[in-house]
């Protein structure tokens, strides 16, 4: 071949570029075999040489501003075209909100990580309306043509960083399937050095819920660290997810046995239902902090939210959301012992 296309090479600013590929190259192959195809703007399908043993989603910058994520996916791009990352699973590569990418912001004009599930269907309008239809079609069309779930596992990782600190730098956020934890997210978490899992209790409308609850994918969200712009990451930062993501790609095993990532489970959410409410915390406090038992967290007219458990944790505060939307979550740590015990799925 004629050396790698450019949206092979730097997926990131051929992306940003909106750039498309020459008529007759956005499919071929590449390095071992590994045949890839351009979709459309920021989407990019590989299928290895051999008989897949996964169908592997990952995806980055459905945030736009949550750029580090971004970096490793275009540099992993690279790697398996010039074959320096064998490939043993289909994958699709999924860079989420351009728009918003270019603008350096996390979304334009509704959060795309709130549009999965049909839920953009309900909006009249705005950038990121056709851009979750558009990356729900291609993801179903790629799990459409994937061997079924039970016959090769199906993944999918997308990446985010978080707007503030956490007292777990590096989490993991499950959707709510009504299927018990899989024991293969937990250990691959492990791998990624991932120190804490948050368990959703409820159906949401994010992408990994989408990959999830509609085509029997092992989804995570990783919240890898805090946002920076282009080019200001410290990527090292990330290797340990970095390393993940590739072992998993190529089917590799892990380097080294590590620690189990801490559970946590969402006992509550704090909503916002009026103009009038208020968060009793700092604008920066960090994620998973410990709040005191008896200390009213959140007021809002009549209504008061007040701390009942020990070891309540307060996850994603954000007092200035919309009326009606969530201002906050509340999470106690899961026993391994709970865990086995509670039957999930209710
Ligand atoms: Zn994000």
């Amino acid at each position: 071949m004629t050396g790698a296309p450019g949206f092979l090479t730097d997926f990131l600013s051929f992306s940003l570029a909106d750039a498309r590929p020459v008529a007759d190259r956005a499919g071929g192959e590449c390095a071992h075999g590994v045949r890839f195809q351009w979709l459309g703007p920021g989407l990019l399908q590989f299928e290895p040489e051999a008989k897949p043993v996964a169908s592997v989603v990952v995806s980055a910058g459905v945030h736009g501003d949550e750029t580090a994520p971004i970096e490793l996916v275009s540099r992993m791009v690279a790697d398996i075209a010039r074959g320096a990352l064998p490939l043993a699973c289909r994958l699709l590569v999924v860079l989420g909100n351009i728009e918003a990418m270019r603008a350096a912001r996390r979304y334009l004009d509704d959060d795309l990580n709130r549009l999965f599930c049909g839920a953009h269907a309900r909006l009249h309008g705005g950038s990121e309306k056709a851009r979750a239809a558009t990356l729900e079609a291609a993801t179903a069309r790629f799990f459409a043509q994937a061997a079924p779930a039970d016959a090769a596992p199906r993944w999918h990782i997308d990446m985010h960083t978080a707007i503030r600190a956490s007292v777990f730098e590096q989490f993991a956020l499950l959707p709510h399937t009504g299927r018990a934890l899989p024991s293969a997210m937990l250990d691959w978490l492990s791998h990624a050095r991932i120190a804490a899992i948050l368990l959703h209790t409820a159906a949401g409308t994010t992408y990994t819920q989408f990959t999830a609850q509609t085509h029997g994918a092992i989804a995570c969200t990783l919240e890898l660290g805090k946002v920076r712009p282009f080019g200001q990451n410290d990527l090292s930062h990330f290797d340990a997810a970095d390393r993940a993501v590739r072992a998993l790609v190529a089917n590799l095993a892990p380097e080294s046995a590590a620690p189990m990532p801490r559970v946590f489970t969402v006992v509550d959410q704090i909503t916002k239902r009026t103009d009038a409410f208020e968060l009793a915390l700092a604008s920066d406090v960090p994620n998973f902090t410990v709040l005191a038992k008896g200390q009213v967290l959140a007021r809002d007219g009549e209504y008061r939210y007040i701390v009942t458990r020990d070891d309540e944790r307060i996850v994603f505060p954000n007092p200035s959301v919309k009326p009606g939307l969530r201002a906050g979550l509340i999470v106690v740590e899961t026993t391994a012992e709970t865990l086995a015990r509670t039957p999930r799925g209710s």
